[in-house]
């Protein structure tokens, strides 16, 4: 199996000095109480195993979180504390898939997905969505149900379209998962980096839903420390507790502090997570009307910390791959080609992907350095 497109950009970036605005992590220190909270649960909690399921407090806090922030009707008992999402999907799909199942993903798909789909034993299908606007057609996804197909995972917002789905899309993908007795993976890691006033709309809220959703989530996302790796999942005993089980062999269990950390986070204040959203809005429009004006052609970008660039209508002639080898090389400046999310062998044009969560100045010298590059190889 190759090395990521993540982890190839980063050490790329590293070795040539570019501007690392590939691999998804802010580039601040994140927030100095969150911090202290950590490290005095280090120095004065227990260092001990933490329960599986995770310890009462920080499941306490999860919950209480989306009650207050998606009004969802749940308690400590329906969270579970994962080692970061990724950790989360796996034991989601182990639980969830026998050998031989089908499972549905969208793509571009986010790069984990595939080959834990594949370990677990499944078979994938996949649903093509087009930039510009990515939307969701119920047609294709009904399309590639079967007999055979048992679940679907669904990112959202989506990683690496900047995409959020809205209502009607997503009610007509809760009933099509009626329809065909599917579970639903969400991968919501990105439920707080939404722009432009939009709200998360979970999957799981959707009339009929709760019993057949697995929503996962990620502190790292909520609170730009990516590294802390602290995941949480929320779904009723028929799934959680498979999934529980799934979990127990894969970490086990998550370290005690960065949770106590996790916790104290959760209970923020709502202002914390909006001045978090306008901080990032503020990086995306800055970015986004830098490589406008030096003539990239830009694609709408409603959360994550991502906004994409259409290679083609930007004027730049080759594959988004080979672009970014160039770019790194010959701009300084590492981005992520869309091609790397792509198994079915339908990927609709050429496409970049760049992370704006970073300084001013440093979105400020990457967007000049590519408007650089674009003119002299025009
Ligand atoms: N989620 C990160 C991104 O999309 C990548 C994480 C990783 O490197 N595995 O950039």
């Amino acid at each position: 199996m190759p090395t990521t497109i993540f982890e190839e950009m980063s050490l790329l970036a590293r070795a040539t000095g570019a501007i690392n605005l590939g691999q998804g992590f802010p580039d601040g220190p994140g927030s100095s109480d969150l911090l202290q909270a950590a490290a005095d649960a280090v120095l004065t909690g227990s260092n001990q195993y933490p329960p599986s399921m995770g310890l009462p407090e920080t499941r306490r806090a999860v919950a209480r979180h989306y009650q207050d922030h998606q009004d969802l009707d749940v308690e400590a008992d329906d969270v579970l504390i994962t080692s970061g999402a990724t950790e989360a999907i796996a034991a989601a799909l182990l639980a969830v898939i026998s050998p031989g199942d089908e499972v549905i993903l969208f793509e571009p798909t986010y790069d984990a997905y595939l080959p834990l789909v594949l370990r677990a034993g499944g078979a994938p299908k996949f649903v093509t969505l087009r930039p510009p606007d990515w939307r969701l057609a119920i047609e294709d996804v009904a399309a590639a149900v079967g007999p055979k197909t048992r679940a679907i995972v669904f990112n959202n917002p989506m990683n690496p379209t900047a995409r959020a789905f809205d209502q009607t899309e997503l009610a007509a993908l809760a009933a099509l998962c009626i329809d065909h007795d599917l579970v639903a993976i969400c991968d919501e890691v990105w439920e707080h980096v939404l722009f432009d006033g939009r709200r998360q709309l979970p999957l799981i809220a959707f009339e009929g839903m709760a019993e057949r959703t697995l929503k996962i989530g990620s502190a790292g996302k909520i609170f730009a420390l990516t590294g802390w790796k602290v995941g949480f999942v929320l779904a009723r005993p028929n799934l959680l507790g498979p999934l529980a089980r799934a979990h127990q062999f894969l970490t086990f269990t998550t370290p005690p502090n960065l949770r106590a950390a996790v916790a104290f986070g959760l209970g923020k204040p709502a202002a914390a997570f909006e001045t978090m959203r306008a901080d990032l809005q503020r990086s995306r429009d800055r970015l986004a009307s830098a490589l406008a004006a030096g003539g990239f052609s830009v694609l709408p970008s409603e959360g994550t910390y991502f906004l994409c660039i259409d290679l083609a209508a930007s004027g730049v002639v080759g594959a988004d791959r080979e672009i970014c080898l160039r770019w790194v090389r010959e701009a300084g400046v590492a981005a992520i080609p869309l091609s790397a999310f792509y198994a079915s062998g339908h990927q609709p044009g050429d496409v970049v992907r760049l992370c704006f969560a970073k300084a001013d100045a440093v979105l400020d010298d990457a967007a000049q350095r590519l408007i650089r590059w674009r003119q002299g190889a025009s």
